[in-house]
């Protein structure tokens, strides 16, 4: 079996991070998203929350599946069988950031193999943190993050500025 995971805060997860599940379930028998714990940073969800939003975002994909995990992600892909690692570039500054990392891993575990896809050009510009800019200002989100969240996200954000 292939299994691979793709990490991230997915806070909230947008039709970039969609886009990298959707092809790479094409291309792994098994694809587990692994949402990250955290404790140094709050986010806009917590982490149960963002788990069960990306799992009604995946609902229509068999092979996918969602955890959380803290620690090292070597140690989580070995609990979880996996040797793959899926990472999404969107632009250079991902390259140099992600570049660091899959070196790391491989040093730490030389049986991880790091696949970077490349961001659709139509996703490339949206990340989580712009997402939660516009929103806050009030911003239209349709077409960065999946329309089955909308309602979650807009009522969040409210919350949020109480
Ligand atoms: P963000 O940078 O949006 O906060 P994460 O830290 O959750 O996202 O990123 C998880 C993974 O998804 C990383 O490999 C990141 O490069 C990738 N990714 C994030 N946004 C996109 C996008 N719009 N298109 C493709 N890959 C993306």
């Amino acid at each position: 079996m292939k299994i691979a995971i793709y990490p991230g805060s997915f806070d909230p997860i947008t039709n970039g991070h969609l886009d990298i599940i959707r092809r790479s379930s094409k291309l792994f028998d098994k694809v587990i998203i692994g949402v990250l714990i955290n404790v140094d940073k709050k986010g806009l969800f917590n982490i149960e929350e963002r788990v069960e939003l990306i799992e009604r975002v995946v609902s229509d994909l068999p092979n996918v599946y969602v955890k959380s995990f803290q620690g090292l992600l070597i140690d989580f892909m070995r609990a979880e069988e996996a040797n793959i690692l899926i990472k999404g570039l969107r632009n250079v500054t991902d390259f140099d950031y992600e570049y660091q990392m899959a070196l790391m891993n491989k040093k730490l575990d030389n049986e991880v193999e790091t696949l970077f896809m490349m961001a659709d050009s139509e996703y490339s510009y949206i990340s989580s943190s712009s997402v939660k800019q516009v929103g806050k200002f009030n911003g239209n989100v349709e077409g960065l993050i999946p329309k089955c969240i909308i309602e979650d996200f807009q009522r969040k954000i409210k919350e949020l500025r109480g």
